[in-house]
């Protein structure tokens, strides 16, 4: 009989990513996918080890899916991804754990999956957390379970070597790698020809895409990539993520704005306001020039959105720093940002170097005043688009009413808007903004 597996993912959109790879070698192999965990014969968790609060979301999860070995003696439930490269054959010790888990596989072996599962139903235990320095999972076809059939990413490499102080990602994610171009434009065109209008194109850190044909000796950029990329149609729209600021290049600024099927926002995680806060976080960049980015993106690209992250009470972080923050916000007047406490992560540079020495009610205090100004800024912004006019890429009906459909500007605002003329997710329509919150445009269907 066939089994099925269910596949639940946590944190960020590589992730999501990951699990249709995951989703893909394990079809492969004669698995069907379950709709939910009770009907699985098998159950991954794709887990996110960037906050503590993640993974303690996933130990919760793990210790209640425990019941359902009482109806299914053989459940096989697996941990992947950032907390099975951190925590490692840990996570398997039932008395440690108060739980019991069959595999951990971290996010460079998912080729030894159906092994691995072969091997737990033989009575063993399964790990493998090796990292590679050139997995890119480049000749997989993702299988997108869980798509909405408009909107896909796309992973164009992995790994990260910044070392950001407070970031696990390169200890669970090794080495920068980038994927083939061939690849990744292959991918897109497919998706397209399925019916596919938006592609993201993800890394965590997108700008330092490098890749050499080693016989040729030709290299590619991510600005090239971009540009081979936007040229499959200009019916289908680009966005990338995530961006480093220290590597945004006016070359990347140019082919955003010659292109109308790029999307005219990026995400640039500022962090912090604070330059020596910023040293702290390792960063390489400084306030000054977070800022000189931030205005070459307004000359160059003047209609585009910028989004950010920022983590509030880092190590030693003072009031004055936290000031700064809250005046770069206001700078920059970001359209939507990422906002989050900090959270000490075990292995970190700085949980072994600094302290972590921000009162939590302190932190809580200053993320509070962030979200608020944040709001403050969000609307403004909305409000500043009210009257003009947006195309709009379709994704679905609304959740409020079935007449009405929602879907994104290229900016990534959320827009509202009535359906009177049989609109389908994946169509375009042109939208005059007639009314805003903070989170979403409302608008009616023009001409132009
Ligand atoms: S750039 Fe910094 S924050 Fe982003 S994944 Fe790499 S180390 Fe982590």
């Amino acid at each position: 009989m066939e089994k099925k597996i269910y596949i639940e993912t946590y944190g960020c959109q590589m992730n999501f990513s990951d699990s249709e790879i995951v989703a893909s070698i394990i079809t492969e192999k004669n698995y069907t996918s379950a709709d939910k965990a009770e009907d699985a014969d098998i159950i991954f968790l794709n887990t996110c080890s960037i906050r503590e609060n993640a993974e303690q979301k996933v130990f919760n999860r793990l210790k209640q899916l425990q019941h359902l070995r009482k109806s299914k003696p053989g459940l096989v439930l697996g941990v992947l991804g950032c907390m099975a490269e951190r925590l490692k054959s840990s996570l398997l010790e039932e008395e440690e754990m108060g739980m019991r888990v069959d595999m951990v596989v971290g996010p460079d072996s998912y080729r030894d999956l159906p092994q691995l599962l072969l091997d737990v139903e033989s009575g063993q235990k399964a790990v493998n957390v090796i990292l590679s320095s050139e997995e890119t999972y480049a000749d997989i076809t993702p299988v997108r379970y869980a798509s909405n059939g408009v909107s896909a990413f796309i992973s164009i490499m992995r790994g990260c070597e910044n070392f950001c102080t407070y970031c696990v990602v390169p200890f669970t994610r090794g080495k920068e790698r980038s994927r083939k171009p061939e690849s990744i434009i292959n991918e897109a065109r497919d998706l397209f020809g399925q019916g596919y209008r938006e592609i993201t194109l993800l890394g965590q850190n997108v700008n330092s895409y490098h890749w050499k044909n080693e016989e040729s000796g030709a290299a590619w950029t991510f600005p090239q990539l971009m540009e081979a990329v936007a040229s499959i149609d200009p019916a289908l729209r680009i966005r990338f993520a995530t961006s480093h600021p220290k590597d945004i290049s006016e070359e990347l600024l140019q082919v955003i704005a010659s292109y109308n099927n790029i999307c005219k926002a990026i995400h640039l995680p500022a962090q912090s306001g604070s330059s020596s806060v910023l040293k702290n976080m390792n960063r390489k960049y400084t306030r000054e020039e977070y800022l000189s980015r931030i205005l070459a993106i307004r000359s160059i690209v003047p209609e585009c959105a910028v989004s950010t992250d920022i983590i509030a009470g880092f190590c030693g972080e003072t009031q004055d720093d936290h000031l700064l923050t809250l005046s770069l916000m206001r700078e920059v007047g970001f359209d939507f940002a990422y906002m989050f406490k900090y959270s000490e992560r075990p292995g970190t540079l700085a949980a072994k170097k600094l302290e972590d020495d921000v009162p939590e009610e302190v932190k809580s205090k200053r993320l509070q005043e962030i979200i608020d100004l944040q709001n403050e800024l969000s609307l403004k912004s909305n409000q500043g688009d009210v009257g003009k006019v947006f195309e709009v890429l379709v994704e679905r009906t609304s959740k409020k009413s079935e007449k009405r459909v929602s879907g994104r500007n290229s900016q990534n605002k959320v827009v509202v808007f009535d359906n009177n003329t049989g609109l389908k997710p994946g169509d375009y329509a042109m939208v005059k903004i007639t009314g805003c919150s903070s989170a979403t445009l409302q608008g009616e269907r023009t001409e132009g």
